[in-house]
């Protein structure tokens, strides 16, 4: 609750690292937080991310494991001045927010409110969003280094720890240093439900159509001008309308997406997005659009077309199947703490996705977060201690394992 209180939103436009200055405040406390529990190399690095290490209390050679939470908030909603309260004992009615009770949490809405019956949820005051993305995570991770710290008793290899900046605007691995970090495999606290597990992330392409049109003065333009904007809205009123589109698509179905159209009568851009779980599907879907495209641009002979592919990410899957230890550890830790596992694809990429392909394996796990990016966002009291539990857990199972 003390870390939600500090502003930390990112900012998507900002080309500075980290893009906000204002993260630092948050990174800065929990690097002298780290350094009071007796963590003595933690320190927040001039980009906003801070780097730990709990020391091996083995004599076995365990492979080192980084946990990972992101400091900041999402930019859709404010972060100012938030305000969390803790409605102890919940009761199982709808929780109308003091600041703006036009807004309430609706147990209708969000039906996994009933699991908290009883016990505490944290909420904003209804004018900001909580932060509990990824708050929670952070807090999780400092509960279990403060826990380590405190008992020896309990045997795990060397730890790290790394919070970074800017993950919502998508820029959470920029300026991560792997080398200083030194892990071998790591986990991401910033997922919803108790029990959920995401190993699995869309693969991202992206894709350019430009047309280039002929310009004429648009008077004496007959049989002369031919429109690039006109092609290019063709192309897009072209696309299939029931199918093969976000709007229409679920679970592990694939889509392609046009985000952005910009153009003048002698040249126009389209910019799509092009998600699949399969990544051998990119080319399958970039290769339909591109027919699509190019059917269009039979009908006007003088126009030209470039189809330009950029590779975005990848199914983090990709790697860690190579690795199968990472989430068969973590699907043990959680049924040591009497959890259901819930495998979970996730129809987005994550920082996980990025590490994973930067040489760091790494799946995302739960910390009860939800409703998140809004000003309904909570969170379960018990989720995160579940939570808690379950990294203690883990660090021994790598440890027994070793
Ligand atoms: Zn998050």
């Amino acid at each position: 609750m003390r870390y939600v209180t500090i502003d930390t939103q990112s900012d998507p436009t900002s080309d500075t690292h980290p893009t906000t200055e204002k993260q630092k405040s948050l990174s800065d406390r929990l690097a002298g937080e780290l350094n009071e529990i007796g963590l003595n190399d933690a320190h927040a690095d001039e980009y906003g991310y801070v780097y730990a290490t709990i020391p091996s209390n083995t004599d076995k050679d365990v492979p080192v494991v980084c946990f990972c939470s992101h400091v900041d908030t999402a930019p859709d909603c404010s972060g100012t001045d938030v305000k969390p309260i803790l409605h102890k004992n919940y009761d199982g009615k709808d929780i109308q927010l003091p600041d703006d009770t036009t807004q309430v949490i609706s147990t209708k809405d969000y039906s996994y409110l009933k699991e908290h019956i009883g016990s505490g949820i944290i909420t904003a005051s209804g004018l900001t969003l909580l932060g509990a993305d990824d708050k929670s995570g952070v807090a999780i991770i400092m509960d279990m280094a403060n826990y380590l710290v405190t008992h020896p008793e309990i045997k795990h290899g060397a730890i790290k720890i790394l919070f970074t900046p800017d993950e919502e605007v998508g820029k959470g691995t920029a300026k991560v240093d792997l080398q200083k970090l030194n892990a071998d495999f790591a986990y991401t606290l910033d997922g919803g439900e108790a029990g959920t597990l995401e190993d699995e992330t869309f693969s991202a392409d992206g894709v350019r159509i430009t047309v280039h049109g002929v310009i004429a003065h648009p008077g004496y333009a007959k049989d002369k001008m031919v429109n690039a904007i006109k092609i290019a809205s063709a192309i897009v009123a072209a696309l299939p309308t029931k199918e093969w589109n976000p709007e229409t698509t679920q679970k592990r179905e694939g889509f392609v997406h046009p985000v952005a159209i910009n153009g003048i009568a002698e040249k126009a851009t389209i910019d799509f997005i092009v998600r699949d779980f399969e990544t051998a599907n990119l080319a399958k879907h970039e290769e339909r659009l591109q027919t699509i495209a190019e059917e269009v641009l039979q009908h006007h002979r003088k126009a030209t077309m470039e189809f330009k592919v950029t590779e975005q990410y990848r199914n983090m899957k990709e790697i860690l199947e190579h690795h199968p230890q990472v989430v068969a550890y973590a699907e043990e830790a959680y049924k040591r703490a009497g959890l259901k596992v819930v495998n979970e694809p996730i129809r987005g990429g994550t920082d996980g996705s990025r590490l994973s392909f930067m040489g760091l394996p790494c799946p995302n796990l739960f910390t009860g977060m939800h409703a998140i990016h809004s000003r309904h966002e909570w969170i379960g009291v018990k989720d995160m201690e579940k939570a808690v539990e379950v990294l203690v857990n883990l660090v021994q199972v790598w440890e027994e394992r070793s």
